[in-house]
C-alpha cells in the first residue's frame, strides 16, 4: 500500500529527487514518511508521521545531506501504530542496512523472537524491521548483498516489496518482491526502483516490471535481475515494457480539492469510456456461461451494478463477489469468464483472485484505469478506462467510467446475442452520447442545492442509503463514499430488505437517503421503493429523496428534502446521475465538516496489502 522510491546516481543529487518522486506516491499511504541516504559510509535517516507532501512543504527534509544513494517510503500502517519510530526506512542493528517494505510479513513475530534471542534490539513495532536485521546478519556472516537478500526473503512468508540500501554497496539500490509490485527505470543519469509506475513519471517510459521471486540490483545505468532457478539464485533476463497511454501528472487547477475537480471531470471520463471501439467488447463473454465479477470497495459496488446490467441488457447470469471473499465463493474453471474491476489495477485482494482463476484456466477481463498495471498485464481482455489520473483517494470519475464500460459490455453482448432489440440498443447509445452534457450541467447546477442540504444535515451521525434493483448497489456506493470522507455511520441497503429487521433502528435521529427510480419508466420499482420510504416516515424517520425531477406532488410530502435529478429515462444514464449526486453529497458534507477530503483518515488509494 505504501509508496517506495529508491534512487542511485554517480552524482550527489538523489536525496531531494527521491523525496519529490515519493510525493507523487503519497496517495498510496500518508500516515507517515521517511528517507534514508548514504553519505561517506553512514546511513542518515529522517522520518516522521504525516504526509511526505506536508513534510516537503515545511522543509523538513532540508536536514538530510544530498547523496548519490537514497531510499524513501510513505506508509499505510498494517503492524504497529502510526509513530515516527514505526515509519520506514528501518535500520539494521549495526546501521549497515536500511530497508523499506510494502506488504505484510506474516511470520514476523517468530522472526522477531529469534532475532531478539540472538541479542538484536528492535526500534519499531512493525513487521518490516525484521528484514533489515536479517539482511545485516547474513552480511555479517560474509554473504554478498544478493545472497543476504535471497537468504532473508527465503525465510519470509506473506507478501512484500522490499527496497534495500547498504553501506557495503554505495552505488546500488536492491529490491526483492513477492506479490507486491516493483518497477525499475533509468533516465541516463539515475537508476530508480519504485513501487509504482507513477513514480517514474518524467523519468522514462521504458520500465522493467519485476516478477514474483525476483531480486534486483539497480545501478545508475543498468539493472541485474536474479531469480531462483533450480534452487540456486541466478541472473535472469526481464524485458522492458514501453508504457503507452501513460497518465499525465495532474494539476489541481482552480479547484480547492482533487475530489471536486475529478467529479467535474466525470463527463470527460464518460466520453473516454464511450469511445473505446465496440470491437473491444465483442469476444469478451462467451455465449453460454455465467460471468463472475470481482472488485474491492467501490469497485465491488460497480461490479454489483454490472451484474444487473448484464442480466437486463444481455440476459446473462452474472454474480459480483467482493474480492476479499471471492476465494470462498467463486467457482471458476477452464474458459469461465472473470471480470476484475480496479482503478489502480494493483488491488491486492483482486489480483489474488485473478491469479488463482487464471491458474484454473479462467479468462480474465480487466477494467482498470492504469495502463500496464499488474491487472492489465495479467488479463486476456483489457477494457481500459482512460479516465486520466485520479488523485483523490475517493474514487469518483473513475467508478463512473467503470460503469460505462460494463454497460457497454452488456449492450454489445446483448446486441450480439439478440437479447437487446436494435431499437433498445440505439436508445441506450443515444442516451450515453447525451450523458456528458447532462452531467456537466447537473454538476454545475446541483452543487448549490447539495451544498444547502449539506449545511443542514452534515452533522447527522447515522444514515441509511436505500435503493432497489440497480439502485441498491448505487445506494451502497453512495453510503460508502459518505462514510469514507465524513466519518459518519452510513449503511447502504436494499429497500425491500429494510423492513426485515433493520427498520427497528429508525427514529427521528436516524436519517435515510432514498434513491428513487423513474416513476414513469419503472412504476413498480418506484412504488416498491416508496413503500419503504413511507414505512420509515411512519416511524418518524426523516427521509431525503434523490430521484426523478417530475416526482408526483403527493409523494413529495413523504420527504423532508428532495433532490431532483435530470434523468434520461434510461437505466444506465439514470444510475450514473445518481452516483454523481451521491458523490456531490459526500463532498459537500465533508466540506461543511472540514474533513481531510482528498486524503481521509486511515485510507489509501491503492490497497496493495491483504
Ligand atoms: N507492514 C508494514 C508496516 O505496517 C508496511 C505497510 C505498508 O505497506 O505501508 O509498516
Amino acid at each position: 500500500m505504501c509508496g517506495i522510491v529508491g534512487m542511485t546516481s554517480p552524482e550527489n543529487i538523489v536525496t531531494g529527487q527521491t523525496a519529490d518522486q515519493l510525493s507523487v506516491l503519497e496517495y498510496r499511504g500518508y500516515d507517515s514518511w521517511g528517507l534514508a541516504c548514504l553519505t561517506e559510509d553512514t546511513l542518515a535517516v529522517v522520518k516522521d508521521t504525516g504526509s511526505i507532501g506536508k513534510a516537503l512543504r515545511e522543509g523538513r527534509l532540508s536536514g538530510l545531506p544530498d547523496a548519490s544513494l537514497a531510499l524513501g517510503h510513505t506508509r499505510w500502517a498494517t503492524h504497529g501504530g502510526v509513530t515516527a519510530a514505526n515509519a520506514h526506512p528501518h535500520l539494521s542493528y549495526d546501521r549497515a542496512v536500511a530497508v523499506v517494505h510494502n506488504g505484510v510479513i506474516e511470520n514476523h513475530q517468530q522472526l522477531r523472537r529469534d532475532l531478539e534471542a540472538s541479542g538484536v534490539t528492535f526500534a519499531s513495532d512493525t513487521d518490516s524491521e525484521v528484514a533489515a536485521h536479517l539482511i545485516a546478519r547474513h552480511l555479517e556472516h560474509g554473504a554478498s548483498m544478493r545472497d543476504a537478500i535471497a537468504a532473508t526473503t527465503a525465510t519470509l512468508s506473506g507478501e512484500y516489496a522490499l527496497a534495500v540500501i547498504s553501506v557495503t554497496e554505495p552505488a546500488t539500490v536492491w529490491g526483492a518482491k513477492h506479490k507486491s509490485p516493483l518497477v525499475v527505470a533509468f533516465d541516463g543519469q539515475r537508476g530508480i526502483l519504485a513501487s509504482d509506475q507513477m513514480a517514474l513519471d518524467g523519468i522514462s517510459n521504458d520500465v522493467l516490471f519485476l516478477d514474483d521471486g525476483d531480486i534486483v540490483a539497480v545501478r545508475a545505468d543498468s539493472a541485474e535481475v536474479y531469480a531462483a532457478v533450480h534452487g540456486s539464485v541466478q541472473p535472469v533476463t526481464r524485458a522492458f515494457t514501453r508504457l503507452t497511454g501513460r497518465q499525465e501528472r495532474a494539476d489541481k487547477g482552480q479547484y480547492p480539492h482533487w475530489m471536486i475537480k475529478e467529479i467535474h471531470e466525470t463527463p470527460t471520463a464518460v466520453t473516454a469510456a464511450s469511445s473505446l471501439p465496440a470491437e473491444r467488447f465483442a469476444s469478451v463473454l462467451p455465449p453460454d456461461r455465467a460471468v463472475t465479477l470481482i472488485g474491492a470497495g467501490s469497485a465491488f459496488y460497480v461490479a454489483s451494478m454490472g451484474q444487473y446490467l448484464l442480466k437486463s441488457l444481455a440476459g446473462i447470469r452474472a454474480s459480483a463477489l467482493p474480492s476479499d471473499e471471492a476465494e470462498y465463493l467463486a467457482v471458476l474453471g477452464p474458459g469461465d469468464p472473470l471480470i476484475a474491476v480496479s482503478q489502480s489495477g494493483e488491488t491486492f485482494d483482486t489480483l489474488e483472485i485473478c491469479r488463482t482463476a487464471l491458474a484454473a484456466g479462467a479468462v480474465l477481463t480487466s477494467i482498470c484505469n492504469v495502463p500496464s498495471s499488474t491487472q492489465e498485464r495479467l488479463a486476456t481482455h483489457r477494457l481500459p478506462q482512460g479516465s486520466g489520473p485520479e488523485i483523490c483517494v475517493l474514487s469518483t470519475k473513475s467508478i463512473v467510467s467503470q460503469v460505462v464500460l460494463l454497460a457497454r459490455l452488456a449492450l454489445e453482448t446483448g446486441r450480439a446475442n439478440r437479447t437487446l432489440s436494435a431499437e433498445r440498443y440505439a436508445a441506450h447509445q443515444e442516451s450515453l452520447e447525451r450523458l456528458p452534457d447532462t452531467l456537466t450541467e447537473f454538476i454545475a447546477t446541483a452543487s448549490t442545492s447539495v451544498q444547502a442540504l449539506a449545511a443542514k444535515y452534515s452533522h447527522v451521525g447515522d444514515w441509511f442509503f436505500l435503493g432497489r434493483g440497480i439502485l441498491y448497489p448505487a445506494a451502497c456506493e453512495s453510503a460508502l463514499k459518505f462514510k469514507e470522507v465524513n466519518y459518519h455511520h452510513a449503511e447502504g441497503m436494499a429497500s425491500g430488505f429494510f423492513k426485515h429487521g433493520t427498520i427497528s433502528l429508525i427514529d427521528e435521529h436516524f436519517y435515510t437517503v432514498a434513491l428513487l427510480p423513474s416513476h414513469t419508466d419503472d412504476p413498480d420499482r418506484y412504488a416498491a421503493t416508496l413503500a419503504a420510504v413511507s414505512e420509515i416516515a411512519a416511524r418518524k424517520g426523516p427521509v431525503i429523496g434523490i430521484g426523478p425531477a417530475d416526482l408526483p406532488a403527493d409523494d413529495l410530502n413523504t420527504f423532508v428534502e428532495y433532490l431532483p435529478l435530470p434523468y434520461h429515462g434510461d437505466e444506465i444514464a439514470d444510475l450514473i446521475i445518481q452516483l454523481v449526486a451521491g458523490q456531490l453529497l459526500a463532498y459537500y458534507c465533508a466540506l461543511d465538516l472540514g474533513r481531510e477530503i482528498d486524503q481521509p483518515r486511515s485510507l489509501a488509494k491503492s490497497v496493495t496489502v491483504r
